[in-house]
């Protein structure tokens, strides 16, 4: 048993031994392990995890760079490196954000909404408020977007048949928006794909990586989270395994972890107060403009960059949340008429 594991036994909380026994085995099934290292709070609790518990030294830890970085994190890798004695190779994006944004269009909302519309875009979609068959009929190759933008899909939760995430009603009065304001730039969500994803495989292929872990924790929500059911995943085709330490810790567990073991944020969270760090002004975020108003302060070059290239989502964002709210006040004074 290691020395951490029966430490972490101190703790009394039961997230954290559980964790650290988790770690302890699945790293002892692994021979050439990858650490991705984010900058991140909960990334850097993997980290004081993994380094803990890996007593051969045999995990590679990595950070990519996806173009759009916050000078605090870049100086937060220098700490983690000086602070564990390790390594974090920096990782170039295959394409950084800036240049995917400009090749492939920007990203809007979400990543399944961005992706929807791109494929629209691709057809060139007249944004037609038509039924199903007639749109099918005039755009062939274009199914599930389509079936995205005409409210095909539906879910059933308790018995209740509520609009599924996979339909464009999920977004109050998106439809309509876009029928009014059709997009006059391009939306993609190209730039995940090519500044994380895409690095990260050829990484795992590169070093023949049996495990890749990562800092994804169930109570953060969202897609990301929402992808993974459990905190390991076994890779079908006997390739690399997923391993999330943290999966199972809530935001308590995650701040008896930092006060035990002494883990120091980056100054995004310490000096900045950002809640979550990634990439800098992304359009997914639903506090962006809150985000962006920080950036704007600690670091001005950032913003400037981010203005530049996401302009039109964040337009285009504001002009439909203000739509919403018309839309809101409209329906209201239509029911006390
Ligand atoms: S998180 Fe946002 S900014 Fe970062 S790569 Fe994905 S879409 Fe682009």
């Amino acid at each position: 048993m290691s020395k951490a594991f029966e430490t972490s036994l101190d703790t009394k909380n039961f997230a954290i031994i559980d964790g650290y026994a988790k770690a302890v085995s699945v790293l002892s099934r692994s021979y050439t392990p990858l650490c991705s290292i984010s900058g991140g709070s909960d990334s850097d609790i993997v980290l004081d995890i993994i380094h803990n518990v890996d007593e051969e030294r045999k995990v590679k830890y990595f950070w990519i760079d996806t173009g759009l970085e916050y000078r605090a994190t870049k100086e937060h890798l220098d700490y983690l490196e000086k602070k564990y004695g390790i390594e974090i190779e920096h990782i170039k994006a295959c394409k950084p954000i800036p240049t995917c944004c400009r090749e492939y269009g920007q990203p809007f909302l979400s990543k399944y909404i961005s992706e929807q519309i791109m494929r629209l875009q691709l057809h060139n979609f007249q944004w037609e408020d038509k039924p199903l068959p007639e749109l099918l009929e005039k755009y062939p190759n274009c199914k599930i977007a389509l079936q995205w933008w005409c409210n095909a899909y539906y879910s059933t939760e308790n018995g209740v048949v509520q609009m599924s995430r996979f339909s464009i009603n999920r977004n109050k009065w998106l439809k309509e928006f876009m029928v009014a304001n059709p997009p006059d730039f391009k939306i993609s969500n190209k730039c995940c794909e090519y500044a994380k994803k895409k690095p990260a495989k050829l990484l795992i292929k590169e070093h023949d990586a049996d495990l890749e872990m990562i800092g994804v924790r169930k109570a953060e929500g969202g897609i990301r989270s929402a992808s993974y059911k459990t905190c390991f995943s076994e890779s079908k085709s006997k390739g690399c395994n997923s391993y999330r330490p943290v999966f199972w810790y809530t935001d308590g567990d995650k701040k008896v972890y930092e006060d035990f073991y002494g883990v120091q944020h980056s100054r995004c969270y310490t000096e900045y107060g950002l809640k979550r760090t990634g990439c800098v002004g992304c359009p997914y975020s639903a506090k962006v403009n809150e985000e962006l108003e920080i950036i704007k302060k600690f670091e001005p070059d950032l913003y400037t960059a981010a203005q530049n290239i996401f302009r039109n989502s964040y337009e285009y964002t504001r002009k439909y949340r203000e739509f919403q709210k018309m839309m809101k006040r409209k329906t209201k004074e239509s029911k006390n008429a």
